[in-house]
């Protein structure tokens, strides 16, 4: 389609096709008034309002600009007499529904400052009937007596965020929004995405936190404006913060791009936990008398009771001495650490060269291994590089989208949108995990699997692929190696016979097969559901070898994406918290490699890998590991099997804790140093698309709470390092000697442009957000296809145990709950320890929702409230993890996978007994 020319107050101008008046106005620098259109976020025009009204010649009626979209030789008049009395009419009627903006529930929204622009500030005409407000959500005021009714909320939920909540009601006079059925927010489904705040242009929609302790004005005006990140998943939302007195007010979504504008309930209203009475704000020590038992406790309203408050100069003394004492009289293995995919990429590095060369070891480690760690071992053994190979948003561009082993709703809230709107769009989504989840609603087929079944079903999928002739022959021929043994493997696995152990219809996954290879293009996200069993490289390998074998990698719409978990895991493993691998995922085996960070970092490294999150812990029971610094990482609550984890922390003979609050590790600590927290500290961040993101600092850190990257230095250099790092810009110019992917991305850049997806071909180009576009960064230049074999779990259901318990996260509460536990809102949404279990399963146990259960598994036994879900498949007990009072991994299973040394936190055997409340709350 071409341009078309035509005629704007007397001026020629262009619009580009598709583009509306009002688009090509604002392009223009010609202001017209605009309240039930958004163009940023660029929400679709509705033309309701009709505040935008414009004049086009030879038309009897003014236009909606905002909707109208221009013809050849249209002479459009935005400033005529006729146009600006109608919008100050419309204006006018509007503000006759309105409260008086001194009493206005916003003053300052976008409607007042539209009528202070075309000079209405009152009216002749009648009020309306007034709605009473509804302020039944912790998080969000509804005051309809504000709403004009201009349905941008509408939008905003049913087709941005698809959470399908609010909806226009009623009839004439009556009409409103409302929520579900008309029902109070708070007791909607409405999952608090607060799209529909940001869009709602007068105040009929609130952030509780900007208005009065009555929830009806508003009374707080932030003082300044800072952009940076959420501080939680790996989707890597961009933010902008209103501060107020060095006090986060509240959190807007910026056009980042991942998120275009959008957030998520943590993103949005989960910023507070920094501001919590509970943060370390002095260095402390542990006090003489208090001892160490792994069965201790944190108090939660004493949490400081074992430490006295030290001096950083003292702090920082008994910490590093400690570890010096251990490597000097025990050895550098005697040493390990755990640094944080919480912190920066800075952070990471530092952390890494100082376990490396201050500690001697390469004993390092993340909760990476706890979350991906077999996929990268799958996708460095299969294509020899650890990332996804196309961003999430490619999902738009797809005919099909697998989604397996991952609740995109829960842990990536705003990925998912992007799903719901493909799906939207015609996609086919095909969801496949043992429980039912909010995507399935949208999807083409739910493929319900039994648990720990993933590679019996993948390979049933792949012989249909192989036997029906499906593949990409010159794919297979041009890019990869080892589909001769496939072909030869898989015909172990048909359909028929795989249906029988994963309880999948032959036939369905015939279908799906058919379906995944013919598209045009494919694309496979996975999360943790495949990640987290013995048998979680293997499941890998087959998700490689669906893309492989058809060639569905490397173009629009098609490849692999595991989604990363926490908002810097990609970054963390990037810099190189990996026991065997130094940054860039360089082995450190390999003297060729290790060579340049010896020269470099001036000191001979080990060459032998270090041992990995649980091998640590056993290694210290082992009595082989004595001394530990755990900079931001939470082992015992997320460590599987807890009691054991606990047992080795308490064992440690030195311990230095870096962290916000005193977290379950932390309590077992020597030494707790202050940290700083996301929102108050500047560093890059790597999100799930590969892209690294600059956060910068909103805030102060309370107290004498102190950046990590000089704690991490302070340590370094008492243990004989002798940096001097000035700062993050400094860390990141030596990353950038050492790692590649940071090719043509400078600090500098990230300053000026945000955001850079790596690789990066040239400094002045962008990133490549698609690779693998012309083979593969191995030896040969091809990837390798590695089949797979079914394995069982490691402990299926027996007569003692005849369940199964799987672990995972709620929408509301991130990983372990140090920080959404403490954050105001997120913890008054989902504020007690539930199992979820399906109404089958409850009602032959005689369990009755919030009934107490004591569950129980061969390692220990919670007792805990039951939620009835249906999404969750008989036989199974879901259980979120971030729940100190009832900790789910004190019950899972350290059983390894033996490539990627990751748990196996999808299942395990479990039984569930129905037990008295009060003995419960004994
Ligand atoms: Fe934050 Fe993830 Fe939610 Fe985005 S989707 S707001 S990054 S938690």
């Amino acid at each position: 389609m071409s341009k078309v020319q035509f005629e704007l107050d007397g001026k020629m101008v262009e619009a580009a096709p598709g583009e509306s008046i009002w688009q090509v106005a604002k392009r223009e620098g010609t202001e017209i008034p605009h309240l039930c259109y958004s163009p940023e976020p660029d929400y679709r025009a509705d033309g309701n309002c009709r505040a935008c009204m414009v004049e086009i010649e030879g038309e009897r009626v003014l236009a909606a600009s905002c909707k109208r979209t221009p013809t050849v030789g249209m002479k459009v008049k935005s400033a005529s007499e006729r146009a600006k009395s109608a919008r100050k009419m419309v204006m006018e009627l509007l503000v006759a529904d309105q409260p008086a903006r001194e009493t206005s529930h916003d003053p300052d929204s976008k409607f007042w400052n539209w009528a202070d622009k075309v000079e209405v500030s009152e009216s002749r005409f009648p009020a309306a009937e007034r709605w009473s407000g509804d302020h039944s959500h912790p998080a969000m005021s509804v005051n309809l007596d504000s709403c004009i009714q201009c349905g941008l909320c509408v939008r905003a939920c049913r087709e941005v965020q698809v959470n399908d909540v609010i909806g226009m009601a009623y009839r004439n006079h009556d009409s409103k929004i409302v929520f579900d059925f008309d029902d109070p927010m708070g007791e909607s489904t409405c999952v608090a995405c607060g799209e529909c705040v940001q869009a709602c242009p007068t105040g009929a929609l609130m952030p509780s936190s900007l208005l009065d302790e009555q929830q009806i004005t508003r009374t707080v005006y932030a003082d300044k404006k800072v952009d940076s990140l959420c501080p939680f998943c790996g989707v890597g939302c961009q933010v902008t913060y209103q501060v107020k007195d060095e006090k986060i007010v509240y959190a807007e979504g910026r056009d980042g791009p991942a998120n275009h504008n959008r957030l998520c309930v943590k993103g949005r209203f989960g910023y507070d936990y920094i501001h919590h009475p509970h943060r370390i704000t002095k260095p402390l020590i542990r006090l003489p008398n208090a001892k160490k038992d792994a069965m201790d406790q944190v108090d939660p309203a004493n949490p400081f009771t074992h430490f006295r408050e030290a001096t950083w100069e003292e702090a920082l003394d008994v910490a590093a001495k400690g570890l010096v004492k251990i490597r000097d009289e025990k050895g550098v293995k005697a040493l390990a650490g755990f640094g944080s995919a919480k912190g920066s990429n800075e952070e990471a590095y530092l952390f890494q060269k100082l376990v490396r060369t201050g500690f001697g070891s390469n004993n390092v480690d993340h909760c990476t291994r706890l979350c991906h760690a077999s996929s990268v071992a799958a996708l460095m053994e299969g294509v020899n590089s650890g990332a996804v190979s196309a961003p999430f948003s490619a999902a738009l561009d797809a005919e099909v989208v697998i989604i397996i082993g991952a609740n995109p709703t829960v842990n990536h809230p705003v990925a998912a949108t992007f799903f719901k709107n493909a799906a939207k769009k015609g996609t086919k989504l095909i969801v496949m995990d043992p429980r039912k989840q909010v995507l399935s609603r949208h999807a083409y087929k739910h493929l319900q699997f039994k648990p720990g079944s993933d590679v019996a079903m993948l390979n049933g999928i792949l012989h249909t692929i192989i036997n029906e002739d499906l593949t990409d022959k010159q794919y297979i021929a041009g890019y990869t190696e080892g589909f001769e043994e496939l072909k030869v493997k898989i015909q172990e696995f048909p359909p028929e016979k795989m249906e029988k152990i994963c309880g999948i219809p032959a036939e369905t996954l015939k279908e799906v097969a058919r379906l995944y290879a013919k598209a045009k293009s494919s694309i496979i996200f996975w999360g943790m559901g495949i990640s987290q069993h013995i048998h979680g490289t293997d499941n890998s390998r087959c998700l490689i070898a669906l893309a492989l074998i058809t060639g569905q990698i490397g173009r629009p719409g098609t490849g692999l994406h595991p989604l990363r978990g926490q908002n810097n895991v990609q970054g963390a493993s990037d810099a190189g918290l990996i026991p065997m691998l130094l940054p860039d995922y360089q082995p450190v085996g390999r003297a060729d490699l290790r060579g340049a960070f010896e020269k470099l970092w001036d000191q001979d490294l080990d060459p032998k890998p270090g041992l990995t999150v649980v091998e640590i812990m056993n290694a210290i029971h082992a009595g082989t590991i004595t001394g530990m610094y755990i900079e931001g990482e939470n082992p015992a609550m997320s460590d599987p099997d807890l009691q054991h984890a606990r047992e080795a922390l308490a064992k440690l003979e030195h311990l230095v804790v870096q962290d916000l609050f005193v977290t379950e590790t932390a309590f077992h600590a020597d030494v707790i140093l202050p940290a700083s927290a996301f929102a108050e500290k500047v560093g890059t961040f790597t999100n799930t698309d590969r892209r690294v993101q600059l956060a910068r600092q909103v805030v102060k850190p309370p107290g004498d709470a102190r950046q990590d990257l000089w704690i991490i230095q302070e340590i370094a250099n008492r243990m004989g390092c002798g940096w001097t790092y000035s700062g993050p810009a400094d860390v990141f110019n030596e990353m950038a000697q050492l790692m590649p992917s940071l090719n043509n991305i400078t600090w500098e850049r990230l300053e000026r442009e945000g955001a850079v997806t790596y690789p990066v071909d040239d400094p002045h180009k962008p990133g490549n957000e698609i690779i693998f576009t012309t083979g593969f960064p191995t030896a040969s230049g091809r990837a390798k296809i590695v089949p797979a074999h079914v394995t069982p779990p490691d402990e299926v259901p027996d007569a003692d145990y005849p369940m199964v318990l799987s672990t995972g996260r709620v929408l509301e509460h991130w990983h372990t709950g140090s920080m959404t536990r403490r954050a105001d809102v997120l913890d008054s949404i989902e504020p007690e320890a539930t199992a979820f279990m399906s109404p089958k399963d409850m009602r032959r146990l005689k369990i009755w929702p919030g009934d107490f259960i004591r569950l129980e598994t061969r390692r220990g036994a919670i007792e805990v409230k039951v939620r009835s879900d249906r999404d969750v498949p008989e036989n199974m007990v879901f259980m979120p993890f971030c729940y100190a009072e009832a900790a789910a991994n004190l019950l899972t299973n350290p059983a390894l996978d033996p490539y990627g040394k990751i748990p196996e936190f999808k299942f395990c055997a479990a039984r569930v007994e129905k037990i008295d409340i009060r003995t419960a709350a004994e």
